[in-house]
């Protein structure tokens, strides 16, 4: 249908996460009408952060700073560790504004089926970071699925020599929700995770 340029572009746009041949097409289909205001700008764009962005040596975010924005900032607690999976979980930490402490992305978690094991993820430098001293705490912000549960216990089990006190996120029940709308399985981690008032 189209030249072999406009379907390499929608070929990869359609790997995008959400994008599928038809809403890549569409997508391709809108890039070229709006070559000048959106088109040309994004390919500029692009390049430029293919080139500056790299993952930080330290913790694994992001940015075109290596150690990233966050491992250089003196403000922040760097007593305080908090293990994600992803970078796009960082992110919703940071948006939320909740935490001032430092990250560490371990980019995945443990799955036998997917053939991802320890080796894969950013564990042994995590080790490192507990070992060289200065941690008060490490928080272990893996989501609540069967693998983040699983990838929480290894590092556990990892980190218990160095002797750095670890915390994880509670489960439970979300603020704003109501018992009659949770899951069995959220009312039970709520009701194990209770605390005195
Ligand atoms: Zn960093």
């Amino acid at each position: 249908m189209a030249g072999p340029e406009i379907e390499r572009l929608i070929q990869l746009l359609a790997r995008l996460p959400g994008l599928g041949p038809r809403s890549a097409r569409r997508a391709a289909l809108h890039l070229l009408k709006k070559k000048d205001a959106l088109l040309n700008p994004l390919a500029a764009t692009l390049r430029d952060v293919g080139e500056s962005v790299h993952a930080c040596s330290v913790c694994g975010n992001l940015d075109t700073h290596d150690p990233c924005a966050i491992c250089s900032d003196p403000r922040r607690d760097a007593g305080l560790l908090c293990v994600v999976e992803s970078v796009a979980d960082l992110w919703a930490l940071e948006r939320a504004g909740v935490f001032r402490g430092r990250y560490h992305v371990l980019g995945g978690t443990l799955s036998a089926l997917d053939g991802v094991g320890p080796a894969d993820l950013n564990v042994d430098s995590l080790i490192s970071r507990a070992q060289a001293g200065g941690l008060r705490e490490v928080i272990i912000a893996t989501n609540a699925t069967v693998e983040g549960q699983t990838t929480a216990h290894y590092i556990t089990d990892r980190l218990a020599p160095s002797g750095v006190q670890i915390t994880r996120l509670a489960h439970g029940v979300p603020v704003g929700g109501e018992l009659d709308y949770l899951d069995d399985g959220t009312l039970g981690a709520a009701l194990k995770a209770r605390r005195p008032l």
